[in-house]
């Protein structure tokens, strides 16, 4: 078989079908090279999703006659000289195989003006050496007709014209995201489908690309260390989560990626901040010298590897954590609320009631701590020293000085600070402790146990000796001490001490154990271990409903202090609800 080098076309077109699977990918490709060319505003038009046209016009600097006849040439690129430039790589562009792959599977025609030119120029694929002058605006225009036409097999893997138009405006949809400043407008068959606005802000441009409904949720974020910075915003998860991947964008200097390790991190990060099964909304622009990470993996390139992935996973996960133990998540004061205590005031509801009676305020004259364990061994330290192991939270100094107003619904604890109201709901708060603390405990090697006086006989049916095998270890470093006795029961003889005084009785014991022992894990915290220890916080805890004591009511405000992130349970509630005083006094209409 004789060797034949293969005509320039041929290999254009096998070359294009690398970078050029779909209209998307030209149009991926065309705004790119508006973006390089410092454009600021970036026009689409489309018809028949792309595949009968394609025009992409641009306001960026344009092309002079010699680098008109050269932009469309296979590896034919203003952006790198030479290979080392691969890896400080700034613009989105740099194989310079682009054009020459749209030249190749489609009727191509050029038109641009650079700001000093008075009238414009043209090239087409039809006649790649010959240039006509044309009157254009500054900037470039590259329409693709008929794409595909001359490469038959390739537009047979094309999808309906539905779902090619569906990955074109997801392909728009992340320009838009990570190019606030620059004016994008969409048409299709002749209907305008987007129009965005230049925004002076990242946050206005999301709050206008992804909708009403994330507006006045975004958290920001904004973290740099080892050279790595990572910027931008994600969608408050106690206020907007959902049971399905939306909204979830990374970019790497500027570039819509994919990466697992990202992704891991990221959740990592948010913890428990999460409800059960839910997903986060986010956009994170992630900056990094070019020279660690390769951007030369795949060419669509929304594949990327890191050099180090274990480093960017911390520093990812870092920044998500920061973003949540920094900043409260106190909600807005409820509107609704307003509306219904203005036309039945809440205290007026319960007047004539017992709920203010003395009976509630003797709770009050109980002094310190009362809370007894029914077996208490000798070395069992107070709960307020337990938790004096833990540091200080960020509520520690909202919670300086306070006053411990009542219980409100047997389910909220009342507290008043300096500056405001918390509605603290007993639940979920002691939860979170038990949660924090029992993991602090196995973190730091410290975790005790309360031996029971006399061990509990917890009987098993088989499915739950099975998971009662699997789980035995993490019980045990848990504090837990259990035994198999016999086929059908096991034996407790120790609880961890954080637990102590709830587990006590056998039933609540038995209770925690089976929740522990069931499938329901909880799967936003980040392991299994965590999972389990979520599980038991979340039994052993005060339920709502349980009329507590004032010290009851002190310890679990005082154990706030100690969260380290304390607005929320491992299952993504809130922890309590601040009302300012200066909000009141607004809804009082005192000031205004
Ligand atoms: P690459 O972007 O990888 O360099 P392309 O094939 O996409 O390769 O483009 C080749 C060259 O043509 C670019 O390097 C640039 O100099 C020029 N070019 C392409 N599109 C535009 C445009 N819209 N405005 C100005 N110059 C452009
Ligand atoms: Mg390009």
């Amino acid at each position: 078989m004789g060797i034949s080098v293969l005509p320039e076309e041929i290999a254009n077109q096998i070359a294009a079908g690398e970078v050029i699977e779909n209209p998307a990918a030209v149009i991926k490709e065309l705004i790119e090279n508006g973006i390089d060319a410092g454009a600021t505003s970036i026009t689409i038009i489309l018809e028949n999703s792309g595949l009968k046209t394609i025009t992409v016009k641009d306001n960026g600097e344009g092309m002079v006659e010699e680098d008109l006849l050269k932009a469309p040439q296979r590896h034919a690129t203003s952006k790198i000289t030479c290979f080392n430039d691969l890896y400080s790589i700034s613009t989105m562009g740099f194989r310079g195989e682009a054009l020459a792959s749209i030249f190749s599977v489609a009727k191509t025609t050029i038109t641009t003006k650079p700001p000093h030119y008075t009238s414009g120029i043209q090239i087409s694929s039809e006649s790649p050496d010959s240039i006509s002058s044309v009157g254009s605006s500054q900037g470039t225009s590259i329409s693709v007709e008929n794409l595909f036409y001359n490469t038959p097999a390739r537009k047979k893997y094309l999808k309906s014209d539905t779902m090619e138009l569906r990955s074109i405006m997801q392909i728009i949809k992340r320009f838009q995201i990570s190019y606030p400043q620059i004016e994008f407008k969409v048409t299709h068959n002749n209907s305008l489908l987007v129009h965005k606005p230049s925004f002076s802000t990242r946050a206005e441009n999301l709050e206008y690309v992804l909708g009403k409904e994330i507006r006045g949720k975004l958290l920001e974020i904004n973290y740099e260390t080892k050279g790595i910075s990572i910027t931008g915003h994600i969608a408050n998860p106690t206020e907007i989560s959902y049971s399905y991947k939306k909204n979830q964008y990374f970019f790497v200097n500027g570039r819509y990626i994919t990466s697992n390790v990202l992704i891991d991190a990221l959740y990592h990060g948010i913890g428990s901040n999460l409800m059960v099964g839910k997903h986060p909304s986010f956009v994170i622009f992630i900056t990094i010298d070019p020279e660690i990470i390769d951007v030369n993996v795949h060419p669509t390139k929304t594949q990327i590897r890191f050099e180090n992935e274990q480093e960017i996973f911390e520093v990812i996960s870092s920044a998500i954590d920061s973003v949540f133990s920094s900043k409260p998540l106190f909600r807005e004061f409820d509107t609704k609320l307003e509306v219904e205590s203005s036309e039945k005031p809440i205290l007026e509801k319960n007047e004539g009631s017992s709920y203010f009676t003395n009976d509630f305020q003797k709770h009050f004259e109980v002094e310190e701590d009362t809370i007894s364990y029914e077996q208490t061994p000798t070395s069992s330290p107070s709960p307020n020293t337990q938790s004096q192991s833990l540091s200080l939270g960020p509520l520690s100094e909202e919670l300086y000085e306070y006053k411990i107003l009542g219980q409100l619904d047997k389910t909220y604890i009342l507290v008043e600070t300096t500056t405001g109201l918390l509605l603290v709901d007993q639940h979920v708060a002691e939860e979170k402790y038990f949660y924090e603390k029992m993991l602090y405990d196995k973190n730091n090697n410290q975790v005790k146990q309360q031996q029971l006086l006399k061990p509990y006989m917890i009987p098993l049916d088989n499915s739950e000796m099975l998971q009662f095998r699997e789980n035995k270890e993490i019980l045990i470093n848990m504090g837990f001490e259990v035994e198999e006795f016999g086929e059908q029961e096991i034996l407790v003889r120790a609880v961890p001490i954080t637990l102590g005084y709830k587990t006590n009785h056998p039933d609540r014991l038995k209770e925690m154990l089976y929740s522990i022992l069931s499938n329901k894990t909880i799967k936003c915290v980040e392991d299994e271990h965590h999972a389990k220890i979520a599980s038991i916080a979340c039994r052993s805890a005060i339920m709502a409903g349980d009329e507590l004591s004032y010290p009851q009511m002190k310890r679990i405000v005082e154990n706030l202090k100690y969260l380290q992130k304390p607005f929320q349970c491992p299952h993504g509630r809130p922890t309590f609800l601040k009302y300012d005083f200066k909000e009141l006094q607004k809804k009082f209409k005192r000031i205004v």
